[in-house]
């Protein structure tokens, strides 16, 4: 599907007279429609809950978008569950899926009483030794081998450092009820960024079917199943598009075939979609300042890996529209780079785009998840500002750029020179 940016020239121009680039921006309107068609598509489970992935985007202005939208928070350390908290989602409004969690993350979640995804049987004792179990207590699967959809391995689990085996999770359980607990979630992740229909309902049955086996194995009552995340986007234009009525579709079929005929019917499900829940709705805006012709033609931005890794990190698409030439013929071939002292530092290679000048600027798309989130500060690149566009076509700054100073917070500078 051909890629439009939610953002026009003009709009760029007029929030760069405030905000210079490079920037991230947010599209409120889009994070809140796919928010509510996710909702929809499993309005048939009346426990049906999404728990945002913090790590995806961990800004706490998105993070109050989806509260209102009905989400809670999926974290992973300390410092995430102290970003959910200061938006005021505690409780059983956050799960807790950490995996190698120090003592401080535990108790931090053990104080805010949010549900515990427990990544190992081994956490039992862990778990046991901070205080009193919780009721509730969730633990990850993993079921070794590949995981297969049709005749493609999607991934390969017994790779995986996450989960425990099923004979794991049946002591684990048969513990945690002798120490107290009496209701269980079960939870795996098994592919990341799928652009199928097919990877939700095929996880369900997997998960469904382990719980059917794990209740006659331990008695133990299972209150819900995680999903998590892995609902992929399309960041190529030729890429299909998931449709998320289809998927919650699937997974009933999947619930009514499975559990219900179980006396399971009872189940809550789950989800900790990061990607689905943003990617699209965040571009990375940028301003080409400089271009060079050797052996190819380079365009040279102001953001760099630093603003966005995924190019670098794993060779990984994201589609590039020059503003003001949305319609114009692809008649130029260009590295498009940032200024990195590394030569992995290009978003795009040997791409077909419009003629571009200095000055002009990009959308990069699809940052909205693992964009901003994945920055750092190599060759002293400072990370970006934040900007919210709202549905009335205002925009907000939800984050400033860092300066120098932020940069240098950790040294004590008093025994030297830092801007005298
Ligand atoms: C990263 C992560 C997610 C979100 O993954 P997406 O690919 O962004 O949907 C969900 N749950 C856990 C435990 C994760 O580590």
């Amino acid at each position: 599907m051909k890629k439009v940016p939610f953002i026009t020239l003009e709009k760029a121009k007029e929030i760069r007279e405030q905000i210079p680039t490079p920037f991230h921006i947010y599209d409120e309107a889009g994070i809140r429609a796919n928010a509510r068609a996710l909702k929809e598509a499993f309005s048939w489970n009346p426990g049906f809950r999404e728990y945002f992935a913090v790590k995806a985007t961990p800004n706490p202005y998105i993070l109050q978008i989806l509260k209102e939208e009905g989400c809670g928070c999926d974290c992973a350390t300390y410092t995430e569950l102290l970003l959910a908290e200061a938006v005021g989602i505690t409780g059983h409004d956050v799960i807790f899926s950490s995996n190698v969690t120090p003592e401080l993350d535990m108790h931090k979640a053990l104080e805010m009483g949010v549900y515990i995804n427990l990544d190992d049987a081994t956490y039992v004792d862990f778990l046991a030794s901070l205080g009193p179990v919780p009721e509730t207590v969730c633990l990850r699967y993993n079921p070794g081998g590949s995981f297969t959809l049709g005749n493609t391995i999607m991934d390969m689990p017994r790779d995986a450092k996450y989960g425990m085996t099923e004979d794991q999770m049946a002591g684990a359980i048969t513990r945690l009820m002798k120490l107290g607990a009496k209701h269980f979630g079960i939870h795996a992740f098994l592919a990341s960024n799928t652009t199928t229909n097919e990877y939700y309902p095929t996880l369900a049955g997997q998960l469904f079917r382990l719980a059917v086996r794990l209740r006659s194995a331990t008695g133990a009552h299972i209150s819900f199943i995680d999903l998590s995340g892995g609902i992929g986007v399309d960041y190529r234009p030729e890429q299909p598009r998931c449709d998320i009525h289809i998927i919650g579709e699937g997974v009933r079929t999947q619930y009514e075939e499975i559990l219900v005929p179980n006396g399971m019917g009872d189940i809550a499900i789950f989800t900790e979609l990061g990607r689905f829940m943003l990617a699209p709705y965040g571009h990375l805006i940028s301003t080409v300042i400089h271009e060079k012709h050797i052996y190819r033609e380079y365009v040279g931005l102001d953001a760099c890996a630093a603003n966005l890794m995924r190019p670098a990190m794993y060779g990984a698409y994201h589609h590039i529209t020059v503003l003001g030439k949305e319609d114009a013929i692809l008649d130029h071939v260009y590295d498009v780079t940032g200024g990195l002292c590394e030569n992995n530092d290009k978003f795009a290679i040997e791409r077909s785009l419009p003629e571009i000048q200095i000055g002009d600027i990009v959308a990069i798309h699809d940052t909205g998840a693992h964009g901003f989130a994945m920055g750092y500060n190599y060759n002293g690149k400072l990370r970006s500002a934040e900007v919210l566009l709202h549905e009335d076509g205002s925009f907000q700054l939800i984050r400033r750029a860092e300066t120098p100073e932020d940069y240098f917070a950790t040294f004590d500078f008093s025994e030297f020179h830092f801007g005298k």
